[in-house]
């Protein structure tokens, strides 16, 4: 089987056997994303899809194989009765298989009926990846995130509605310095609101060829110091209210690595960062990846 350009997966799905079943994101204008950019968008045939399933299920690992993440960017946008082929290909190729995972746009999730998302859900999709990415609709605007915080939410409340497990991502420093309390408190209560499974951040990082990179470099957005990051999980962590939902900033962009379960270990977490500020015990910046 081979795969087509570089293929993404939250750290979480890395040992999961990973299908493309489209190939980039649809959306695609996220002003921060590079992700997919070299990529013309489009879904795959079932044809192609199921061919790599029945390829790999001859490998001798096969039947130890016990996650799959759906790639690319947003395989919800699929249609429900294909995607329920897959899945039940997956089962059948695959019995070992526990959960199968995508990420999902706010959009896709609500384009489908509460009664498609549970078919899924019975045919063995497990989670859904979201990138919310904030909860404050001027940055989501100036994003070009294509959705609001108030989509978002209903989005996430849809999908536990139906069964399916939410892993909800945000982006530290989205608000750029002139609105780092805005976008800690619309984030707290965004994930107050959803109370996902999982929710973490991630620190922004640009890349050139992204509209944001080029505000950058051209002085229209200011980028906060690893300082104001801090502050701002500080902010994010005093105000929100999600019990249960494990909460992480582990991803290879953050500069302090926070894990535990809010809402019980946030005295825990806040300890944490008040140590790493007081020290300033930052991971490097350049271990971030950050091109600029
Ligand atoms: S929806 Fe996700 S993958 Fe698509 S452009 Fe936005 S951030 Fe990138």
């Amino acid at each position: 089987m081979d795969y087509e350009g570089i293929v993404y997966r939250p750290p979480s799905e890395a040992r999961s056997l990973i299908i493309q079943v489209t190939i980039g994101c649809a959306h695609n204008t996220c002003g921060f994303c590079n992700m997919y950019k070299e990529k013309k968008f489009r879904i795959r045939s079932l044809a192609e899809i199921l061919a790599d399933l029945t390829e790999v299920s001859h490998n001798p690992y096969a039947p130890y194989i016990e996650k799959v993440f759906l790639a690319d960017g947003d395989a919800l946008v699929m249609k429900t009765e294909d995607l329920l082929v897959i899945l039940d290909a997956i089962h059948r190729l695959y019995p070992g298989v526990k959960r199968v995972a995508s990420y999902g746009t706010a959009q896709d999730i609500l384009r489908k009926s509460e009664e498609e998302l549970i078919r899924l859900r019975e045919a063995g999709l497990g989670i859904v990846y979201v990138g919310a990415e904030s909860g404050d609709n001027e940055i989501l605007k100036y994003i070009n995130k294509g959705v609001t915080a108030e989509q978002t939410i209903e989005a996430g409340q849809k999908l536990k509605r139906c069964g399916i497990a939410t892993s909800v991502t945000l982006i530290s420093g989205l608000g750029g310095r002139s609105k780092v309390e805005e976008h800690a408190l619309s984030c707290a209560k965004l994930i107050t609101a959803m109370n996902p499974e999982y929710a973490s951040f991630l620190t922004l990082r640009l890349y050139e060829g992204t509209p944001m990179y080029a505000d950058v470099v051209e002085g229209r957005f200011q980028r906060i110091t690893p300082d104001e990051i801090v502050d701002e999980i500080e902010i994010f962590l005093k105000n929100v209210d999600s019990p249960g939902t494990v909460f992480r900033t582990n991803h290879a962009s953050n500069y302090v690595i926070l894990a535990g379960t809010l809402n019980g270990d946030i005295p825990a977490m806040l300890k944490k960062l008040e140590e790493a500020k007081r020290t300033h015990h930052y991971r490097k910046f350049r271990e971030t990846g950050d091109l600029l």
